[in-house]
């Protein structure tokens, strides 16, 4: 019930903004300000080991205060500047201000975990990503072993010249690369063998029900088995309940992530996380 009324919620909003498609537009130009200013913020979801319900690293999801329009989701504006070389100031901001947290939280005398980024297509594309990476990371002195890209994997189906130098290159930094919404991008397999992927993420598409409908329930037991034969982590995304983590503990999933553990929350909070790890272990 509660969900349905979230979904409708949602697309009462999306027709609201394609009514007002202006409004779109003076987001797209209200960006820069918002980059250059402080209008964006990081938040951490953490993501959490199956079998020890340690949390093992976090995804960064980033957050916009409009100082007019209140909090704006990445899902509605994402999209709107995606195929732009806006992602790419946007993609920039995100990965300075995981590298600098990662060092502040470091310099702080915390026990360091992964933290994952978004990256899109057209900023992994672009040529630049890797030497923007690389220089932070030697600024900042964080190694690769402590950043994740997640890419969709519709990003590696179009492109496979350009996303195969792409990678090679990202490669050296050490940086894994985990295979967002994975089941969802409509593609051929073929690409696991091409691309050094580390890691699988199961869509929320097939989580959502895995443990109440056949058909989900099958094809969550083969991602877990393909990223298992294929020597990949593989995470649960979207984790709602007990059932699902019942589910993906009982059929050896790895890590997951979702409201059941924790929402994305502020940094500060995440690293009342981090203390708590060093503390248990
Ligand atoms: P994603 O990478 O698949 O991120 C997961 C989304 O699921 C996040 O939404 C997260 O808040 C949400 N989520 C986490 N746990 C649960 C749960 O248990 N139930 C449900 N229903 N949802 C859950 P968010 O933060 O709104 O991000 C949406 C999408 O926006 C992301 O999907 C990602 O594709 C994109 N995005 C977020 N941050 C960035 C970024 O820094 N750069 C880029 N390029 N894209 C980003
Ligand atoms: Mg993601
Ligand atoms: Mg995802
Ligand atoms: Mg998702």
């Amino acid at each position: 019930k509660a969900k349905q009324a979230g979904r409708n919620t949602y697309r009462v909003f999306l027709e609201e903004m394609s009514e007002k498609s202006l409004q779109h537009f003076q987001l797209e130009h209200a960006l820069p300000d918002a980059i250059k200013g402080d209008q964006l913020f990081l938040e951490y979801q953490p993501k959490v080991s199956c079998e020890t319900s340690e949390v093992v690293g976090f995804e960064a999801l980033l957050r916009w205060q409009h100082p007019e329009h209140g909090l704006i989701m990445p899902d509605d504006f994402i999209p709107v500047i995606d195929e732009s070389n806006m992602i790419i100031d946007v993609g920039e901001w995100v990965i300075e201000n995981v590298i600098k947290q990662l060092s502040a939280w470091r310099d702080a005398g915390a026990t360091l975990l992964p933290i994952a980024i978004n990256i899109s297509g057209h900023h992994l594309h672009s040529n630049t990503l890797t030497a923007y990476v690389e220089k932070l990371m030697t600024q900042y002195g964080i190694s690769g072993e402590l950043l994740e890209f997640e890419i969709t994997e519709g990003v590696l189906t179009g492109n496979t010249e350009e996303s195969i130098a792409a990678l090679t290159a990202l490669k050296k930094t050490r940086i894994r690369l985990s295979i967002d919404d994975f089941g969802t991008g409509y593609s051929s397999l073929s690409y696991l063998k091409k691309f050094p992927v580390d890691v699988l993420k199961i869509d929320q598409a097939f989580i959502r029900e895995c443990s109440v409908n056949i058909e989900d329930a099958a094809i969550c037991k083969a991602i877990i088995t393909l990223a298992k034969s294929l020597g990949l982590e593989v995470i649960a995304e979207d984790v709602e309940n007990q059932e699902q983590l019942q589910f993906l503990k009982q059929h050896h999933c790895d890590v997951y992530q979702g409201y059941y553990f924790s929402r994305p929350i502020a940094a500060k909070h995440a690293m009342t996380l981090l203390e708590q790890n060093l503390s248990v272990s």
